[in-house]
Formats: structure tokens, sequence, C-alpha cells
């Protein structure tokens, strides 16, 4: 056999690749849907948040709440976190939905306090006093609801005032639709300053079209963005004369989801894109069509398309993932920019988490040594328990205990720095996204859920291409052999348990 040159497709870095929670195969897949805004466009974040920050601060103050004096903190707030409105807190919870980490307006609660109030509650997010952060505009808000508790504290806001009825306020004075008007009128005018090209995203979508599959753009952005930002994002990439609507074989914009999953919203046909013309779609679809509005079951029977033959690809957990999987069976996959970062921290602490390991397994045997000492010595002195050929002595019994006691202090003293650096990686308050100390977090926990495979961004499906056969890994259960390095067992340090 010739052995081919096929260097140009390799494997990716870590950080590059699809992860998988859910066996899929792509050869089996005949449409692809994806939404827009941080799915094929991805943003410079840190202008818009302190944009939206700065334009909630302003409106506050118009208002004659005492915040001029105040400023974004990026430090204090993270995705994935959960507004407590209850206590006026932010929380980090696990996998089951434990508050593992909180911070009382921008003080960060011990351990203790935070056992004391938090461990007997499970966050059930259907409840109005949780409140998750997945989106972007979520971080300014968070940062502004945990300096408005301090100012609450403090006893500078209006004394009737509550925790629970500050945040209605606050979500009031970012008037999400017209910041996001704002911004995009910015965008459209300055791409270059606010959207991050990525230059192998438009091969991935050709290699994606031309191995068959239809290809769908499902985002809530109206056409005159969607239209905008698209070209900006594609069209120098294409080949020869070809733009961005060439790739896809329905555009449908503002398509209201989450309601676009769980309605029956008619398709509106823009039949005049400069004018933004709308006509009642009254037949069939059209193949290259743009839409506004419109259903999923619809689609499904305009491509003749089951669930399970149809991936959507989003950012939104909830909105673009977790709906579209729940309602159509769609199969989904997650876009989480964030990735990127956290698996480059990770594989950096890499021998830094061997040796915490080590460390953690000779605590774990120490412990039980311990243990066994004691109730060995318990036996003796209450003089029950089967006879030993050569009983210690009491004596005996307590310097080993005393003995295994000091190790185990000097084991802590040299685990303590190390827990700290593995839960403090990517954000000094947070910790990792998808971990709450050793454990899954909440929001691990939901892509786990919906998404059946997840990646930084699109554009990692390039080097995977279209006829790739992406499989789970094989599910780890405690109770597995252990054949590789011991996993750590649970510890705590400063709050992380
Ligand atoms: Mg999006």
């Amino acid at each position: 056999m010739t052995e081919l040159n096929l260097s140009h497709l390799t494997l990716p870095t870590p950080e590059r690749r699809v992860y998988c929670n859910r066996t899929l195969n792509l050869r089996s897949i005949r449409a692809i849907g994806f939404d827009m805004d941080y799915t094929l466009i991805h943003y410079k974040s840190a202008e818009w948040e302190l944009q939206a920050y700065a334009h909630m601060q302003r409106r506050l103050a118009q208002k004659g709440w005492p915040v001029e004096h105040l400023a974004f903190d990026s430090e204090l707030v993270s995705l994935g976190i959960i507004l407590d409105i209850e206590h006026g807190n932010l929380v980090k919870a696990n996998r089951f939905g434990f508050v593992k980490k909180a911070v009382h307006g921008t003080r960060v609660m011990g351990f203790d306090e935070v056992r004391a109030l938090y461990a007997q509650e499970i966050i059930d997010l259907s409840e109005s006093r949780w409140v998750f952060i997945h989106t972007l505009f979520g971080l300014s808000e968070a940062c502004m609801y945990a300096q408005a508790v301090d100012l609450i504290d403090e006893g500078r806001l209006a004394p009737a005032l509550g925790y629970r009825e500050l945040y209605p306020q606050i979500r009031a004075s970012l008037d999400e639709a017209h910041m996001e008007g704002q911004l995009k009128a910015h965008v459209i005018a300055e791409p270059e300053r606010y959207v991050e090209l990525d230059p192998e995203l438009p091969l991935a979508l050709l290699d994606l079209k031309h191995a068959g599959k239809r290809l769908m753009l499902i985002t809530n952005s109206e056409w005159h963005y969607a239209n905008a930002m698209m070209a900006y994002a594609f069209d120098a990439f294409l080949p020869g004369e070809m733009t961005w609507r060439d790739l896809f074989d329905l555009t449908i914009v503002r398509s209201m989801k989450p309601g676009f999953f769980t309605g029956t919203f008619p398709f509106l046909e823009l039949v005049d894109e400069e004018r933004e013309h709308l006509v009642i779609a009254q037949n069939q679809l059209k193949l290259g069509g743009v839409y506004v509005g419109g259903n999923a079951p619809a689609v499904e029977r305009f491509l003749g398309l089951s669930g399970e033959q149809i991936l959507y690809v989003g950012d939104h957990i909830y909105a673009d993932v977790h709906v579209s999987k729940d309602l159509m069976r769609w199969r989904t996959a997650l876009v989480l920019r964030d990735l990127e970062q956290e698996i480059v921290s990770l594989t950096a602490f890499a021998d830094a988490q061997v040796t915490l390991d080590a460390l953690m397994e000779e605590k774990e045997l120490l412990e039980h040594r311990f243990s066994v000492a004691r109730l060995t010595l318990q036996r003796i002195e209450k003089g029950y328990g089967p006879e030993l050929a050569t009983p210690p002595s009491a004596r005996d019994l307590r310097d080993t205990m005393q003995q295994l006691r000091a190790r185990l202090v000097e084991l802590d003293a040299e685990v303590e720095p190390l827990v700290r650096a593995a839960t403090t990686l990517v954000h000094p308050l947070w910790g990792l996204l998808l971990r709450a100390g050793n454990d899954k977090s909440h929001l691990a926990r939901q892509i786990e859920r919906s998404a059946d495979v997840y990646m930084s961004r699109v554009s990692n499906l390039l080097s995977q291409t279209p006829f790739v056969y992406l499989r789970a890994p094989r599910g780890s259960l405690p109770h597995d052999p252990i054949t590789t390095a011991h996993a750590a067992p649970d510890t705590h340090v400063d709050g992380w348990c």
C-alpha cells in the first residue's frame, strides 16, 4: 500500500478536539443546524461586558442609586454560577445541586458559613429563587447584583428593598433588548473590533456541505445583523464568488428559540432582503430561502428527516441544546469557547495533579491505619472482639496513633497548596467552569445531560472530518477496578469539599 501524506489533517491538540458524551456517528447525520451568536460568530466578549455594565450603572445612577464608584469585576463572576436571590448570594454547585462555594454580596463565605446555610438545600433551577448565569449579559448582571447586595447591607439603598426585590430592578436596568440593539449597531460598524474571525470555519462547513449534509442557520438575530456578520466571517474565506448564502440550504432568523423548538410559530418568508419585506410562507419552504420565525417540526417535514438525523449546534445550554434534545430528540452539540482555556490549564497542572493524587492516596491509607488502631484499642479497652495471636498493648496503639496523626498533619500541609491551586485554575474565585472542587459542576452535569458532544468552536469539526464516528468513553463508576493513577478522594480546603 502506498503511504500517502495526510498530514494536512493531523489530530488536533486537546483544546481543539470534539468531546463526546453520547456516541455520535456524523455519517448518519443528514442535516446540521447552527446557531449564530457565539456559535458561528465569536465576539471579543470583554468589550460587551464592559459596555453592558456601564449601561446598567448609568440607568441605576439615574434612579438615585449610589453606584457611580463601582466597576465591573471579572474576578467576582463566572459563567455557570447561580444567584441565590433569597439570600443575596452568588453560589457554585456540584452536579447534585449542592452548594460548594458561595459569596454574599462581594464577600467570600467561609466553609462553615456555607455549610450552615446550604447543607440542607439542593438547587432546583425551576424555583424562582435561583438564577443561572449562562450568558454574557448575565455576568454584568451578576456582578452588579452582588455589589448592590453590599449597598443593602451597608444601608445605602431604600430600607424596604430586600435581596429578592433587588434582582428584578437590576435586570430591568440592563434592558437587554435595547442594549443588544445598541451593541449590534457598533458591531456592524466596526466588526474587526468586536468579532474574532476563525479562518478555519468556512472550510469546516464546506466539508460538511460537500459530504452531503444540509446546512441551516437558525438564529435569534434579525436579518440585517445576521447577514452582515455572516458575510464578514465567511465570504473572504470562501472560494471564488461563493458567499455564506451558498453554504446554507435554509436560513432562519428571529427564530425565537427556545420557542422555535417548543412552539408552532409560522414561517414568514423574507421576499425583499433590502427592505426586509415579509410574507407568510404559504406552501413548502424553499431551498436557499430566508425565513423569520418558524418551528422545528416544519423543518423536519421540509427536510424529510427525523430528529436523530439532525444535529443542532449552539452555545446556549437551555435554548439551543436542552430544548432541541428534550422536545425534538435532535442530536446536539454545545460550543463552549472557555473550554480551551480550561483544558490548557488542566494540561499545565497535570504533573501537580499526579503529585496531589499520590499524596491523597497516602492520606487515605494512613487514615485507614489510624482507624484500625483506634478500633483495636476500643476492643481491648471494652474487652470484646476476636482474640488476637499477639495483641498489641494499649500503649503501643496510642503511640502508633500519635505517629500516624503527626504524618497526617504533615500530609495535609503538603496537600493544601495543591488543592488550592487545583480549585483556582482559570478563575481565582470560582475555579474551573466544569468542576466544583473534586466533582463535576452543575453546568458540567447539564452539558452531560443535554449535549451529545461539546467543543470549544465549530471549526474543531474540521480535523475530525464529516465522516467521524465519535465514541463516548466508557463511563466511570466509583467501583471500577483501578487501572491507572488512583483518583483522589474528596478533600476540602476553605469551602471546597
Ligand atoms: Mg448563541
